[in-house]
């Protein structure tokens, strides 16, 4: 049996949290023939969190990790750093999620004690891993509404949450645009690419063999192993985690079943002092749109790597899975008009990084997780909220890998497959004019 892949990652645009911290280790490409135990294919919040639980579940473990990409210059580095606790359902129109949310909520704070443990034990910045809590912002009296609704739905849970008004809005952003905010205190800010790098570090220390620019080319069974192989070696081993996220349809796993999503964002240069000063408001602080298709934005300072301020907004269906220029020059347009609407005391800010990042959905909002094949373990598909379910679902493919139960594989265990999507390229085109629609009626948020 063997699995080629007919893609493999690439980007065209920077992975700026990674750029603004500078050059990080190194880490070779695998070469010539070597053997492990288990061998992890892609370098991620999932790939990482399951190697990591490998280690624990057993110290003696050799374990093999290979990225395509260098490492955090993927997704994992691309995101808007938001490791989310509570219901943050895409799809709906105020987050309200559906299913069992107590149990998520509750595997959602174990993915994020998982990584302030992990930060702890490898020495990661703590102002890589800040638990200061974010805001849904509104701006509109809509957005307000679903922010009121959204909290009535917190309440309901058992969940507790904090109406803002706009002075305490401007207080903290700085930015009269905002109405009201609702701050809930659970999410984990990460700098993503100093998460990430810290995590790929502390597992070289513990004896993690970490390959980057390794893209995995196929993967073939030899009697009761794996070989695993990339352009310049291979290895071995009895067990696989394939934790590639939307790749794992470049191996022909869960065709027509996967939807490859572009996010886009941008960031600022470093602010100056006179900037800053203008600016006005807290130095870190981080607001999602009260309607989920509207603009994310963050400030970060320079323990996070300079004062600037992210934004994120656009979204497009890609199953080739790449980002044109074209893409990031539509979504980098929008966002300097996002950023310019509630920062209008900054002038028109010329943006120093301007990107696309993949992530991958599923209609039903499954992840694709378990044995897909005998020694074959998936941790990928993880939704909108990546970060923390790339977490979970690593914990799982990696427990289950070891014959390990937990509440973490009970759930994905129950999950449901992903649904078929309807035939391309009638689904890409009905999917990105509904996206776009949805960006419309969200402009204002
Ligand atoms: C702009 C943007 C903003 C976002 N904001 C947030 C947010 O605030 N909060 C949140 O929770 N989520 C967010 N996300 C989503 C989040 O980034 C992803 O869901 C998350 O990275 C998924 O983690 P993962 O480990 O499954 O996949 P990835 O991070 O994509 O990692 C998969 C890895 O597999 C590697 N790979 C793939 N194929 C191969 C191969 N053949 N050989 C070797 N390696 C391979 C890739 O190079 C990649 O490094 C955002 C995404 C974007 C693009």
């Amino acid at each position: 049996m063997s699995y080629t892949a007919v893609r493999t990652p690439r980007f065209a645009s920077k992975a700026a949290w990674a750029e603004i911290l500078g050059q990080g280790a190194t880490y070779p490409a695998l070469e010539n023939a070597q053997t492990a135990d288990v061998v992890v294919i892609g370098a991620g919040f999932a790939g990482l969190s399951a190697a990591r639980r490998l280690k624990q579940l057993d110290p003696q473990l050799q374990v093999t990790v290979l990225d395509a990409l260098d490492i955090a210059e993927g997704s994992a580095g691309r995101n808007s750093g938001f490791m989310i606790d509570l219901p943050h359902d895409l799809a709906s129109e105020d987050y309200a999620g559906g299913g069992d949310e107590a149990a998520l909520i509750a595997l959602n704070r174990q993915a994020i004690s998982f990584a302030r443990d992990a930060a702890e034990e490898f020495h990661i910045n703590p102002a890589f891993v800040d638990p200061v809590g974010k805001v849904n912002g509104a701006a509109t009296p809509k957005g307000d509404a679903h922010n009121r609704s959204y909290g009535a739905h917190l309440k309901a849970l058992g969940e507790t949450s904090e109406h803002l008004d706009a002075q305490a809005m401007a207080e903290l952003t700085g930015s009269h645009y905002y109405i009201s905010g609702l701050y809930t205190a659970g999410t984990l800010m990460l700098q993503p690419a100093g998460y990430i790098r810290g995590i790929a570090a502390g597992l070289a220390c513990i004896g993690v063999q970490i390959h980057a620019r390794s893209a995995v080319l196929e993967f073939s069974s030899h009697g009761s192993s794996w070989r695993v192989r990339t352009a310049q070696g291979h290895v071995d081993a009895p067990k696989i985690i394939l934790a590639t996220n939307g790749h794992l349809e470049s191996f022909g796993i869960a065709k027509g079943r996967l939807m490859q999503l572009f996010l886009y964002a941008s960031m600022t240069p470093e602010l100056d002092a006179e900037e800053v000063r203008t600016l006005g408001g807290a130095a870190r602080w981080g607001i999602t749109p009260a309607d989920p298709m509207g603009t994310t934005m963050r400030r970060i300072d320079t323990a996070q790597g300079g004062n600037r301020i992210v934004t994120r907004t656009c979204a497009t269906v890609r199953p080739d899975m790449e980002a044109s220029a074209h893409d990031i020059a539509r979504a980098s347009a929008v966002q300097r008009r996002k950023f310019a609407d509630r920062f209008p005391q900054l002038g028109a800010m010329k943006m120093e990084y301007e990107w696309a990042g993949h992530l991958c959905l599923s209609l039903n909002g499954v992840a694709v997780t378990g044995e897909i094949a005998q020694g074959v373990y998936a941790a990928t598909v993880q939704n909108g909220l990546g970060t923390a379910r790339g977490t979970l679902t690593g914990i799982a493919a990696a427990e289950a890998a070891l014959g390990h139960q937990s509440a973490v594989t009970d759930y994905f265990a129950d999950e449901a497959v992903p649904k078929s999507l309807p035939p391309r390229p009638i689904a890409t085109w009905g999917a990105n004019a509904y996206l776009r629609w949805k960006e419309y009626r969200a402009r204002a948020e």
